[in-house]
Formats: structure tokens, sequence, C-alpha cells
């Protein structure tokens, strides 16, 4: 899914591309989105851009099933992409 380009918040790297939460789904501001290189989370403006996450949104991420998944699934691209 392409986004209008950002950078991470946190580590700078080039983000534009974000992982649906399910098939299908269109980004839509409010959705998550995850560094694939540090793990930060942030959350998609509505112009799309990366924002930093409220107190809120962090407390409910912290449980999230899908954030969980997420995560693991980061872990594995990167396994990959090392050499
Ligand atoms: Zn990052």
């Amino acid at each position: 899914m392409k986004l209008p380009t950002s950078a991470c918040l946190k580590c700078g790297d080039r983000l534009d591309a974000v992982t649906a939460t399910h098939d299908g789904d269109i980004p839509e501001p409010g959705d998550i989105t995850i560094c694939l290189r540090c793990g930060h989370q942030m959350a998609l403006t509505r112009g799309l851009r990366l924002r930093e996450l409220t107190k809120r949104e962090r407390r409910n991420q912290a449980n999230n099933q899908w954030t969980k998944f997420v995560e693991q699934q980061r872990r594995i691209i990167m396994e990959k992409h090392k050499h």
C-alpha cells in the first residue's frame, strides 16, 4: 500500500508503505503503522503523514494482538535482510 513518502519519526528511515490491519483495507487517518527498521509505532494523519501515537493509542497498542503479530513479522523480515 503506497503512501506519501514520510520518514520514520524515530530513526528517519524512509517509509512509503503501510501494512493494512485487515485484508483489503486502505490506509486511513488514525491507522497505526510500524517502521520496519526500528519498530517504532506511528499513526497516520489526515494527509496520511506520520505522527506520534497519543498516550491513549500507545496504551491500546500495547495489548493489541495485531501489534504483536506485526512486530513478529517485522523481525522475520529483518532477519531475511541480514547478510
Ligand atoms: Zn524507524
